[in-house]
C-alpha cells in the first residue's frame, strides 16, 4: 500500500485527494474478527504537504468479518474509521518527545499506508465481538442456541443427576 507523493513537491499547502480501492493486506485483525485478506478496502483520504511532512487524513472503509463471541454465528459489517497520520520527511529532526514514539517517514517520496491502516482497523475492532448487543449465546450445558429455544433450561430433578452433582463437589468427605 505504498503511494508516491513526489507530486506534492515538499511545498506546504499543496494537497490532493486519494480515493482508491485496494486489496486488504493479510493479518489485519484479531482472534475472532478481522478484515479478510484481499477484500476491498476503500480509501478516501487527503494528502497534504505541511512543513514537516505529509499529513494524511480521511476515512477508511473495510469489511469486517468474524464470529460472535457468544453464539458463534458469523457476522459481517462495514467498519469506517477516521485516520490522521503525519509522515515526516527524511532528514527532519524530531524533538525529544517525538523521537520516543515510532514515527512514520516519507521514504524516497513514498508513503506506506499499510501500518496506518493496520493501526486504524485493529484498534477499532471489538475485543468481544457480538452479533447483537443482546445476543443470548449458547447454553453452557448443552450448547443449544438460547435464542432458538425461549425458556430453555435444564432441570436437575432426577436423583441420579443430583447424586452426580453431589459427587462432583470438591469438599465431599471420603
Ligand atoms: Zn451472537
Ligand atoms: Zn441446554
Amino acid at each position: 500500500m505504498a503511494f508516491d507523493v513526489k507530486d506534492l513537491g515538499r511545498s506546504p499547502g499543496s494537497m490532493r485527494t486519494l480515493k482508491e480501492h485496494v486489496p486488504a493486506p493479510g493479518d489485519l485483525g484479531v482472534a475472532l474478527i478481522g478484515v479478510q485478506e484481499g477484500s476491498d478496502v476503500e480509501l478516501d483520504l487527503r494528502l497534504e504537504a505541511v512543513h514537516e511532512g505529509i499529513l494524511v487524513s480521511g476515512t477508511v472503509i473495510a469489511e469486517v468479518t468474524g464470529e460472535c463471541g457468544r453464539c458463534l454465528d458469523p457476522l459481517a459489517y462495514d467498519l469506517e474509521v477516521n485516520v490522521q497520520e503525519l509522515f515526516f520527511y527524511e532528514g527532519i529532526e524530531l524533538s525529544d518527545g517525538e523521537e520516543d514514539e515510532e514515527q512514520r517517514r516519507v521514504e524516497h517520496d513514498v508513503i506506506d499506508l499499510e501500518p496506518v491502516l493496520r493501526d486504524a482497523v485493529v484498534t477499532n475492532l471489538p475485543f468481544q465481538p457480538v452479533c447483537r448487543e443482546d445476543c443470548q449465546g449458547l447454553c453452557s450445558e448443552c450448547g443449544v442456541r438460547l435464542e432458538d429455544e425461549p425458556g430453555h433450561h435444564h432441570e436437575v430433578l432426577d436423583p441420579r443427576w443430583a447424586a452426580l452433582a453431589d459427587m462432583a463437589k470438591p469438599d465431599r468427605q471420603n
